[in-house]
């Protein structure tokens, strides 16, 4: 059922945590109306400010376990130990039903994946920070980090930045304004192909 109903495509956003991703992401929902957002099931703790099937559709890891069973998810990642998070089939379905392109914003192992299922259908879009330093700095300002968690993410981001040419295109998070028209305007051009 899921590959027989009229589809969308399907772009994708990874890039390690601190890259400036969601900024991105959200620049380039406000600027294209045909686009719409896969909201992504996490078993991780809601953070304050989050709201559940907006931010993330929040489970129990005994539930998102069981889900994992049923087959729902698209894909799925530990994305950090004991911290999963994966997109439903449902969400994409959804949005493809309401006749929208679909925009994922998902861990660099969990954007090959979705790209290797549908390599026609879907832009992978990598974004980079301007340097290490530069994503340290953010973690540390965004505040949401303990030094133990902090640690994790950087030493997953090296690893991630070491992908970055397995993706469609390469947008550098240096100035927010200039990444926004740079993604935007290649999504616009795989969209709607001139
Ligand atoms: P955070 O905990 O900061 O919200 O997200 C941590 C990481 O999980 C981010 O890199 C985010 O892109 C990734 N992520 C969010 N949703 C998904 C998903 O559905 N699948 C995968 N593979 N990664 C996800």
């Amino acid at each position: 059922m899921f590959y027989d109903m009229h589809t969308g495509k399907l772009v994708i956003f990874s890039a390690p945590s601190g890259a400036g991703k969601t900024s991105i992401v959200n620049g380039v929902l406000q600027r294209t109306p045909k686009l719409a957002f896969s909201v992504s099931a996490c078993s991780r703790p809601m953070r304050p400010g989050e709201v559940n099937g907006k931010d993330y559709y929040f489970l129990s890891p005994k539930t998102f376990r069981e889900k994992i069973d049923e087959g729902a998810f698209l894909e799925w990642e530990e994305v950090y130990p004991g911290s999963y998070y994966g997109t439903l089939r449902s969400e994409v379905e959804r949005l493809w039903q309401a006749g929208k392109h679909v925009v994922f914003d998902v861990d660099v192992a969990g954007g090959l994946n979705i790209k290797s299922q549908f390599p026609e259908q879907a832009l992978a879009v990598f974004v980079k920070p301007p340097s290490l330093e530069v994503l340290r700095q953010r973690l540390v300002n965004r505040n949401t980090e303990t030094e133990e968690s902090l640690r994790k993410r950087l030493g997953k981001a090296e690893l991630e930045l070491s992908y970055a040419n397995r993706f469609d295109h390469i947008v550098v998070n240096d100035n927010l304004e200039t990444a926004i028209r740079e993604a935007s305007e290649k999504v616009l051009q795989f969209i709607d192909p001139q």
